[in-house]
């Protein structure tokens, strides 16, 4: 039987930024991912500001800044005269944090992971799939895997700390249930092709409305990625409505990709994400704590998900090195993670309902197509009021900062 301090299921960004903080306090950390790569389509692009100043903390940002990205300094609605109203403006944050940086999430993880392997005590196994939990006495013990090869194991551990996301095998194994919020829409992904006239063209991040639908596209280097939302449930419908409906529900939005919508051969080229918004009353079990969407999965709306993942990380880590490193775990300590997050938790949350209901679903209801009037004043007329939104974006309500444990200067950490 394999052993490592503390096992680590999923390798998304709460479990990638955990693991490189605990092997920095020397703690042994297995992350196990059952994908054999992070590219995959649906991850959000965003490193947010406060991220940003954590990787310049960690002695990461130079080499951050490095990586190819671009810059988003706000955010804009379209209205239905064709011009867009400026509601977010991440330039009145102070420099140098004063942007959120677009990065494919395949090319942060993976910088965060080379970070990391050059910590001695720090593991990861692709393609492997976490599948149960190990109890003894009542105390989560360790969890039991299979390789993609279909080599089965068992690993034991101090801690298993669930990082697996919205549908949590772990979460769902230690009978923790979460309280579901209704949310009013599903996400269908897909690509179309980026020609070379279009490369260098700036980044932007506005939604399209158009009748009752929204879309939305990421540009990556050779192909954008695109959203298209619909009303919960659309999915048997727009499937039995075929390719050629599509093609031409997402040319009426977006008129610059008739030309290329063609290559999406079949409705298989769309793949449909069900989007979840709830949480957990509480954290952790013996051996046990959740994090990231496993505590609590996140919409996509006003993309903030990623970065509350990444600070419960932070969180997780400054208060569990130190009984990591003794074997005193207690249930005190894991409760303390929940109870310093839950605050910044809840008021994200709310802000995704308010979202919600004041966007997606008079889009959907045919009532309304962008943000309401209400806004638009405020938008126009409340000197400031773009730099709230910006700031709770840009840093959500309770940054977290490296413990020290885990800081090093620019030039040590590459
Ligand atoms: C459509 C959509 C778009 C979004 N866009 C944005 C955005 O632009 N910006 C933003 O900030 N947020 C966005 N979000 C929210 C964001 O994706 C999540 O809040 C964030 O990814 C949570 O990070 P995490 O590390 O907790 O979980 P995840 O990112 O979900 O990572 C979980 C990892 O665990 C792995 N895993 C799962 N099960 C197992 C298992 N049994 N064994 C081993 N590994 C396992 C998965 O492969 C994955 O790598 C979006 C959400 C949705 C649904």
């Amino acid at each position: 039987m394999e052993r490592t301090t503390c096992l680590i299921a999923g390798g998304g960004p709460a479990g990638i930024m955990l693991g490189l903080l605990l092997a920095r306090a020397g703690i042994a950390v297995t992350v196990l991912e059952k994908h054999a790569d992070f590219l995959r389509d649906f991850r959000g692009d965003t490193v947010h500001a406060s991220t940003i100043e954590l990787l310049d903390e960690l002695g990461l940002g130079n080499a951050f800044r490095k990586l190819d990205q671009t810059r988003l300094q706000n955010f804009q609605l379209p209205l239905p005269d064709g011009s867009t109203i400026l509601l977010g403006d991440f330039t009145t944050l102070k420099p140098p944090y004063d942007y959120v940086a677009m990065i494919p999430q395949w090319d942060f993880l993976n910088f965060l992971v080379a970070a990391a392997k050059r910590e001695p005590s720090f593991t990861i196994r692709m393609n492997t799939e976490v599948m149960d939990l190990v109890t003894t006495d009542g105390t989560i013990t360790g969890v039991t895997y299979r390789e993609r090869s279909g080599a089965e194991g068992t690993i034991t551990a101090d801690l298993v700390v669930a990082c697996d996301g919205r549908g949590s095998i772990v979460r769902q194994k230690a009978g923790l249930v979460p309280h579901e919020f209704k949310v009013p829409f599903d996400t269908w992904w897909f690509r179309l092709p980026r020609p070379p006239s279009e490369l260098g063209a700036t980044a932007t991040l506005i939604p399209q409305f158009r009748g009752r639908e929204i879309m939305l596209s990421l540009t990556r280097e050779t192909f954008y990625q695109v959203a298209y939302f619909a009303e919960k449930g659309a999915d048997a419908r727009l499937r039995s409505e075929g390719i050629e409906r599509f093609r031409q529900r997402i040319a009426g939005l977006r008129p610059d990709f008739a030309d290329r919508v063609d290559t999406l051969q079949s409705m298989d080229d769309i793949h449909m994400l069900d989007v979840r918004l709830n949480r957990l009353e509480t954290w952790h079990r013996p051996g046990l704590l959740c994090i990231g969407d496993a505590a609590h999965a996140m919409s996509p709306a006003g993309g903030v998900g990623i970065n509350l993942a990444i600070q419960d990380a932070v969180a997780a880590a400054a208060r569990l090195a130190e009984p990591l490193r003794s074997g005193k775990v207690t249930p005190e300590v894991l409760a303390s993670v929940r109870q310093r997050r839950w605050r910044p938790t809840v008021i994200m949350q709310f802000a995704q309902r308010v979202l919600h209901r004041a966007l997606f679903v008079p889009a959907f209801s045919g009532k309304r197509a962008g943000p309401p009037k209400i806004v638009l004043f405020a938008a126009r007329y409340i000197p400031g009021f773009t730099a709230l939104p910006a700031r709770l974006i840009a840093f959500g309500p309770r940054p977290e900062h490296a413990p020290d444990f885990a800081r090093r200067p620019q030039n040590e950490a590459r």
